[in-house]
């Protein structure tokens, strides 16, 4: 039977007039357009309409539309977000990217690719692996996510520690802002000063300030070896001191992950091979580069990670290694399953605060009764803090929330951030006004009012306006 229900309103009616019957979604084929990876809190939308053009001159015209008549517009690139940027809270077009799809130019030889916004994420790592080349930015739902999303949330993920998250690999951005104007900045070039860096302006603005249309990437040849190095302790202190170690040594591992008690006790079972009850939190590393650096690399780490380990082992046999990586993916789905919701955060502390902040998340479990964990990309200080909460408890999601209040207002305290990687979105902007001082939030919002003064773009997300 056909999802698709009849137009409900006078702009689907004009859409569908502008760009004919496909580009428009109707009835319940708009559903899955109304909610983010937020969907577990219960966060969903409404649309009243849901576009998806499929050429640049269709952005702008719908821009242009949108902006004449005071329609609200909202970007959506794969819904993979975690701050519910993506969805329509009360009514507006849904722009989905997911046909401005191709990729403009490939130069395997001058390392860079030109796409499309709507490219998946998957797509680019896979077309410059067979090429003999690398895009290193990896957030975890990379066969979804659009690179026009990676970069509206400057998405990081766990290479970001030896290769920065997603700006440091975008040369050039277009964008259609107010009015359907294409404004680029940058291109295939690898450096240009020429103007005020609205590149970066834009990468990170999570659809608040005009919509991604396309953006010059930069490759890197691809390393020849990776290994995997993987260290088990009895507990934080003993772990975090190791990544302490592996900082202090001047390695360069290209990712360092942890996984803290609570995340070990609920994936012990997965792990590959098992995990003896003596092991409470984990270190995953992986290094890569020529082969000898590798494994150079590896046996440094190796080194800067054994005092105090229960277990300490490395591997670049590929099956072992995709184990691995599985057993990482399932991370937060096993955390979920733990008590069948959770809520978890993306704090971000300055490295040597990271064992304060995981003793922080233990204090906030037990002041507020609730089982929590963390896990996350060590390297850069970035927790997934989490409560896991029983997801059919308004009491308990209350308390849940009270408890994130304080892990932000401590995250904070330490000069830390409340969001290291998914934005501010829709579900933290009311901790605006706790990042930002005075100051701060009014140059923030003054940018906004300035590329978007009717407020259209994603009204409600990332900043505060003064009257909201
Ligand atoms: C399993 C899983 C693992 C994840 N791991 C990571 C991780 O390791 N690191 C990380 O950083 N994130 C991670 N994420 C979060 C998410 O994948 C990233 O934030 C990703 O960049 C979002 O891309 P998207 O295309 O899905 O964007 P969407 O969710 O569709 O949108 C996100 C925001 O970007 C805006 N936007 C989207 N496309 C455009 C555009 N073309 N122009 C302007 N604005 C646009 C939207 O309005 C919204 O505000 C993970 C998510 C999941 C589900």
């Amino acid at each position: 039977m056909s999802n698709r229900g009849s137009v409900e309103n006078n702009i689907e009616r004009d859409l569908i007039a502008l760009f004919g019957e496909e580009a428009v979604k109707l009835g319940l084929e708009k559903l899955p357009y109304l909610h983010d990876s937020t969907e577990m809190q219960g966060l969903s939308g409404r649309a009243d309409a849901v576009v998806l053009p499929e050429a640049l001159d269709q952005i702008c015209q719908l821009v242009a539309w949108c902006y004449s008549r005071g329609v609200p517009i909202i970007p959506r690139g794969g819904g993979t977000g975690f701050a519910g940027g993506a969805v329509p809270i009360d009514g507006g077009v849904v722009c989905s990217l997911e046909r401005l799809n191709r990729i403009l130019d490939f130069s395997p030889e001058f390392w860079r690719m030109q796409v499309e916004a709507g490219v998946t994420t998957g797509r680019v790592q896979r077309v410059a692996r067979e090429n003999g080349l690398y895009y290193p930015p990896d957030p975890g739902a990379a066969e979804l996510s659009q690179i026009g999303g990676n970069l509206a949330c400057n998405a990081g993920g766990p290479h970001s520690f030896k290769y920065g998250t997603t700006a440091s690999w975008v040369t050039g951005i277009q964008m259609v802002i107010r009015a359907g104007d294409v404004v680029t900045f940058g291109g295939p070039v690898r450096k240009d000063v020429a103007g005020y860096d609205l590149r970066s302006l834009f990468i990170g603005s999570e659809g608040t300030l005009g919509i991604i249309t396309g953006a010059w990437l930069r490759l890197i040849p691809a390393p020849e070896a990776s290994h995997t190095v993987i260290a088990g302790y009895r507990d934080f202190r003993s772990g975090v001191a190791g990544l302490g170690r592996v900082l202090a040594y001047g390695l360069t591992p290209a990712t360092l992950e942890y996984f803290d008690e609570g995340c070990v006790g609920a994936t012990r079972r997965a792990f590959p091979g098992g995990l003896s009850d003596d092991v409470n939190f984990l270190v995953l590393s992986e290094t890569d580069g020529s082969a000898g650096e590798a494994d150079r690399i590896s046996d440094q780490l190796m080194d800067a990670l054994k005092q105090d380990a229960v277990f300490l082992s490395r591997t670049h046999d590929p099956r072992a290694t995709a184990a691995l990586t599985r057993w990482r993916s399932g991370v937060s789905f096993a955390v979920s399953a733990q008590r069948g919701g959770k809520m978890s955060e993306d704090i971000v502390v300055p490295f040597d605060k990271l064992a304060a902040a995981i003793q922080m998340l233990g204090d906030l479990e037990a002041q507020f009764h609730l089982p929590s964990c963390s896990w996350g990309h060590a390297g850069d200080g970035n927790l997934h803090a989490t409560f896991m909460v029983d997801a059919a408890s308004p009491e308990e999601i209350t308390r849940a929330e009270l408890a994130t209040e304080a892990l932000f207002a401590r995250a904070l305290e330490m000069h830390g951030s409340v969001s290291g990687e998914h934005g501010l979105g829709w579900v933290k902007r009311s901790q605006f006004h706790r990042q930002f001082g005075p100051a701060e939030a009014s140059l923030l919002t003054g940018i906004k009012l300035l590329f978007d003064p009717d407020n259209i773009f994603n009204p409600g997300k990332k900043v505060i306006l003064p009257h909201e």
